[in-house]
């Protein structure tokens, strides 16, 4: 072992307590720790913020961690704190600090005890900002969630176009960090055009999950019956159950209630304490089953979810990639199951409609590739990899047997005549 992974071991010890490195961490890290540009790409959960927060600590000057979601910066903050003495080694920098605390997070810089200053895309257009960051010494800038940047991605937030202009401007080659958890080549495109990151290493994890059993059935009027029936196949395990609409969430809640399964329903339409309320019954266990929209499931980290049903067709086979993810996550059963009918994509369609043209037209191509994974005879989980830029090895790989069309193949045709439309 070479100097520097000693190094790289005993400083993930002393400041994570961990002992070993998850993934491609260690590579990523050590060409952080090289000043060379950066790209990570990583299932959610695969372990990013490590990635730029172990070098931020070990580099000289300080790193300006790039976040869209205060919530999540604020965490990631007091994380940081536990680990250390020093209150100034993480700061947010926001607007919604007072005079005095803006005095103290710049001062912290200036004297080196900062090693980690997050900020909102917003905060960093300032003027005044850029001229104080100017002044000081950086490590890097990470840009977390970088597929904000991307109209192809699900996030899509202007502000991140901005970034490499003002990255530019702080400093003669800073090296850029961008780190997400899209797979999908076009938005990696974007990314590294954005960016400016031609050069960069790109880091990518396999989107693999081998435990997970992919299906797609037909939605006839008695999909309602069929989720009973599978439900009940599931006694006592959690699951998920998604629909498009807060209406379909209430009445299948509902259904489920009657016939005799634990369900509560959850959509951001009830308010802040009844929402935590449902998911607390959910995480303890209250409940075996959550009715929800895709307003459900960020930041959930349940393990044993066993099952994620969808009611409809999500909008794109990253969505679906992402909310089935929340499956098996402690490696064990999970079954993801989507209901498809042509009717349903339509309806996709109409809601669209209203939308400014550029953006139905990825709308609608994001959704043409969802129908296409339902209507598919070949391997499913090819099919998903396969649309993350992976080679998948439907005979070998890992997982290879865990879908509907590996397990019972059929005629394409007749697996056609079964679709509703
Ligand atoms: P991501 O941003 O990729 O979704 P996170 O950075 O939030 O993932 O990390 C997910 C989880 O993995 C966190 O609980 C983190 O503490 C844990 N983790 C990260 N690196 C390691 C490691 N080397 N060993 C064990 N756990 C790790
Ligand atoms: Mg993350």
């Amino acid at each position: 072992m070479s100097l520097m992974n000693t190094d790289l071991h005993s400083s993930l010890k002393k400041y994570f307590g961990f002992s070993k490195f998850k993934g491609l961490q260690e590579g990523v890290i050590e060409n952080i720790l090289n000043n060379n540009d950066t790209f990570v790409i990583m299932p959610t959960g695969g372990g990013k913020s490590l990635c730029y927060q172990l070098p931020a600590l070990m580099k000289e000057g300080t790193a300006i961690v790039v976040s869209p979601l205060i919530a999540l910066m604020k965490n990631q903050v007091d994380a940081i704190r536990g680990i250390s003495e020093q209150n100034g080694i993480a700061h947010v920098l926001n607007s919604s600090l007072t005079k005095t605390e803006v005095k103290q997070v710049k001062e912290d810089i200036t004297n080196g005890v900062t090693k980690l200053l997050y900020v909102a895309p917003e905060s960093l257009t300032k003027e005044e900002n850029i001229e104080f960051l100017r002044g000081v010494q950086l490590s890097f800038v990470a840009v977390d969630e970088a597929h904000c940047i991307s109209e192809w991605g699900h996030d899509f937030r202007p502000e991140y176009r901005n970034l490499k202009a003002i990255i530019s401007r702080l400093g003669d080659d800073i090296p850029i960090i961008g780190l997400t958890a899209t797979a999908t080549p076009k938005v990696q495109e974007d990314i590294i055009k954005n960016l400016g990151m031609n050069d960069a290493k790109v880091f990518k994890a396999s989107f693999n999950r081998p435990n997970l059993f992919y299906e797609v059935r037909p939605k006839t009027k008695n999909v309602d019956a069929d989720i009973i029936r599978f439900v009940k196949q599931h006694q006592g395990k959690s699951g998920i159950v998604y629909c498009l609409s807060r209406k379909r969430v209430e009445e299948l809640a509902q259904v489920l209630q009657v016939n005799g399964v634990s369900a509560v329903p959850y959509h951001a339409g009830f308010d802040a304490k009844t929402r935590s309320r449902y998911q607390d019954m959910f995480l303890m266990e209250e409940v075996d089953v959550v009715v929800a929209t895709i307003a459900f499931g960020m930041g959930i980290d349940k393990p044993d979810v066993r099952f994620v049903i969808h009611h409809d067709i999500p909008k794109s086979i990253e969505s679906y990639y992402q909310e089935t993810g929340r499956a098996g996550r402690d490696g064990g059963e999970g079954h993801c199951l989507a209901y498809y009918s042509y009717k349903d994509v339509e309806k996709l369609e109409k809601f669209m409609s209203g939308k400014p043209v550029a953006e139905q037209e990825i709308g609608n191509a994001l959704l043409q590739e969802i129908v296409a994974y339902a209507e598919t005879s070949m391997s499913r989980r090819k099919f998903i990899l396969h649309y993350f830029g992976e080679e998948f090895d439907a005979e070998n790989g890992e997982g290879a047997d865990m879908d509907d069309n590996t397990r019972n193949p059929k005629p394409k045709e007749e697996a056609k005549d079964e679709v509703v439309k």
